[in-house]
């Protein structure tokens, strides 16, 4: 009997598996770093590994990596924040890929059994080797990442200073750069594609060319329903005063289950489809909503993310980005894939 619930549509998702190879014409490497974007990786990863179009996985450190191993995964998986001394021996243990993006990666791996993929920064300033030349019989891949994608002439920089760099290097396997928002630039000489945030049928650019379906549904139920007079306020520091009387509605779902405080006041969520507006302030466990023009009862169903409303749109809303919205759901919600 849980009180909110992220519904996984499995048909959605594999639909943009394979809108998004197809697009490409290159397998992916399906990123699952954080509990997959909050999705919740034990129910992700084996529709993933199901998947032919799917080669790796991919997720941000060793701990992740031993996870994903645990739930079953046979595919490679590349891990993306490199390897720290001390981590060396599970890479071998749970055969796991890391992503080399500093010397001190590469001490941490001596001697060691592995593959490797090498990462450069051609202009995210956050990880990845400038210009030397990395010799180690153990590389595999190589790969970049885009700081903005949604700037063409940045990236085509980027995706320029890259493609230098790869002619230093022969027999590579692997060449991988693109994300979700950086598959627009269909990179001739890349392998794989590298994306986390399409797969959910999130849109991570305006105008985006690939068809996506929307994979999650995040509903809550009402907990309260009851009518309140003209001139009542609402909820903590009473920052809404009722403009009239008021069916008001307590749905079960609050900034401690990753809804933003910021949308409070400002939000809507959707009850029988109709928007419903999000009134005084947004608490742990709860959020306050205009039920006014509906027939509701206690126990039904309000959704946060549903057809009308994704979380890229109420990422807009909340002045954030999907991901952080996703990565901020809790532990509280039941996940069910249909
Ligand atoms: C998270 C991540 C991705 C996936 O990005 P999306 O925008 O979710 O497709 C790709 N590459 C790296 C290095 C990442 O950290």
């Amino acid at each position: 009997m849980s009180r909110s619930v992220l519904l996984i549509d499995k048909e959605a998702l594999f639909h943009n598996v394979r809108s998004l190879y197809q697009f490409s014409g290159k397998p992916i490497i399906a990123v699952v770093k954080s509990d997959a974007y909050g999705v919740g990786v034990k129910y992700i990863a084996s529709l993933l590994e199901s998947l032919r179009e799917v080669e790796f996985l991919a997720v941000a450190c060793v701990e992740e990596g031993i996870e994903l191993r645990k739930l079953g995964v046979k595919k490679p998986i590349l891990i993306l924040g490199g390897v720290l001394k001390g981590e060396g021996k599970a890479l071998v243990d749970y055969k796991l890929t890391p992503v080399i993006s500093h010397r001190e990666h590469l001490r941490a791996v001596e001697g060691l059994k592995v593959p490797l993929h090498l990462k450069f920064d051609t202009g995210m300033g956050r990880l990845g080797f400038l210009d030397e030349f990395v010799e180690d019989p153990r590389v595999e891949g190589l790969l970049t990442h885009l700081s903005s994608p949604a700037d063409e002439e940045f990236s085509k920089r980027q995706i320029e200073v890259f493609k230098k760099i790869l002619e230093r290097y022969k027999g590579i396997k692997y060449v991988h750069l693109e994300s979700s928002a950086g598959l627009i630039y269909r990179v001739p000489f890349a392998t794989h594609i590298r994306v986390g945030l399409a797969l959910y049928g999130e849109k991570p650019l305006p105008n985006y060319p690939i068809e996506l379906k929307p994979v999650l549904t995040l509903r809550a139920r009402l907990i309260s329903v009851k009518n309140l007079p003209k001139g009542h306020p609402i909820s903590y520091s009473r920052s809404y005063i009722l403009e009239r009387d008021t069916l008001v509605g307590v749905v079960a779902f609050g900034y401690a289950d990753g809804l933003m405080k910021s949308l409070s006041n400002r939000g809507v969520l959707y009850y029988q489809g109709k928007p419903v507006k999000i009134l005084g302030n947004i608490t742990m466990d709860m959020t306050i909503v205009d039920l006014g023009g509906t027939q509701p009862k206690v126990g039904d169903w309000v959704d946060i993310v549903c057809q009308r409303q994704s979380f890229t749109d109420l990422a807009k809303l909340a002045g954030t980005i999907p991901y952080e919205l996703m990565c901020n759901l809790s532990k509280r919600i039941k996940r069910r894939v249909l």
